[in-house]
């Protein structure tokens, strides 16, 4: 059920979820299942990676194309039926040290015994020309996603780091060519990512080279690229990856209450928990994780079974598989 700020805030929940992508509402599935008094707050419908994502095709048991926001609002809709609450508000701090746990946002101040950080991570903020109108329309930031959708295409890729090298290896499986637009005059990867995309034939790799624009009207036709010291030029591809300056985990708003990392990134162990007792974080503000729906699902599932073993008095949160 979604609830007003002031209504929320009259109750100390059994768990406080904070954001509502596939992480957050699954999370919320599982303990407003296990009849655990569930409040979720979130940012709105159409404010997560999932909402961005326009034509979903690899969410097991869904064959059928579906948007992002619609597989969220499905998500809503049963955790609602389980007897989730979900408020709209931007949470802006955090007391995760006192008893019961604590958030405040824009509108309310909200309790509970126990937190599941599920905020996922940001996009950029610059974009390059043309990207905006073109996105689901050959720019994409996914090629685990799309990149079956380029079979014997031409693409291009921009970034340089683990994530966009990896992500044009595997669009090796589907195009005919990958460019691979690199602003820097060296790759930035793991030694073994950097050797297995030197010795891949079909990547061609642009170093020193800046993506300056997508073009197309309907859909990609090109991109605009200037190697450092030339001439501007047009490389011909139907689809674009991008990964610039990467995305940052949306975790803020916790201070210094638990450690992050310099990219932002929470630690958590097998049972998704953090350092602080009864805290849980899940989804793509993790690092050094698969950024699918289907993980971080997967993700908010792990986290509540802890939280539930946490509220019961168990004092180690061990995963069934140990
Ligand atoms: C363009 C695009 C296409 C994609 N396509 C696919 C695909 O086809 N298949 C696939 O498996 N994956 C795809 N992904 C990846 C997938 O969307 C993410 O891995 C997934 O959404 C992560 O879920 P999450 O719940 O961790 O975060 P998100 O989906 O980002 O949800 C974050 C939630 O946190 C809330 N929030 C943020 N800050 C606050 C705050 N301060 N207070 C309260 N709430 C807050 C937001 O409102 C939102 O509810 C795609 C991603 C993008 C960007």
């Amino acid at each position: 059920m979604s609830i007003e700020p002031e209504q929320a805030m009259q109750e100390v929940y059994d768990v406080l979820i904070i954001g509502a992508g596939p992480a957050g509402a699954t999370a919320a599935i599982y303990t407003a299942r296990a009849e655990l008094s569930t409040l979720v707050v979130h940012r709105g419908l159409g404010t997560g990676a999932a909402s961005m994502a326009e034509r979903i095709v690899n969410y097991p048991g869904i064959p059928d194309e579906l948007t992002g926001d619609e597989l969220v609002r499905r998500m809503h809709a049963q955790a609602e039926s389980f007897g989730a609450h979900f408020v709209q508000d931007a949470i802006l701090t955090t007391d995760l040290e006192s008893e019961p746990n604590s958030a405040s946002g824009n509108q309310g101040y909200y309790r509970a015994r126990s937190v599941i950080i599920a905020t996922g991570s940001m996009g950029r903020g610059e974009q390059v020309d043309g990207e905006e109108d073109l996105v689901g329309r050959g720019v994409s930031y996914c090629a685990t996603c799309d990149g079956a959708f380029f079979r014997d295409q031409v693409v291009a890729v921009a970034g340089n780091h683990n994530e966009a090298i990896e992500e044009a290896m595997l669009l090796t499986r589907f195009a005919r060519e990958v460019h691979l637009l690199v602003q820097t005059p060296e790759l930035r990867a793991d030694s073994h990512l950097i050797e297995e995309i030197t010795a891949e034939d079909r990547v061609t790799i642009h170093l020193a080279t800046r993506l300056l624009e997508v073009l197309g009207d309907d859909e990609v036709t090109a991109v605009r690229i200037r190697p450092r010291g030339q001439e501007e030029r047009t490389l011909h591809v139907s689809g674009v990856f991008i990964y610039l300056q990467g995305r940052r985990p949306i975790t803020d708003f916790v201070g210094d209450q638990l450690e992050r990392n310099d990219a932002g990134c929470l630690q958590v162990g097998a049972m998704m928990e953090t350092a602080l007792p009864g805290v849980f974080a899940v989804g793509d503000l993790l690092c050094n994780h698969l950024k699918q729906l289907v993980v971080a699902a997967g993700d908010g599932a792990t986290a509540a079974r802890a939280v539930e073993r946490y509220l019961s008095g168990r004092e180690r949160l061990q995963p069934d598989w140990h």
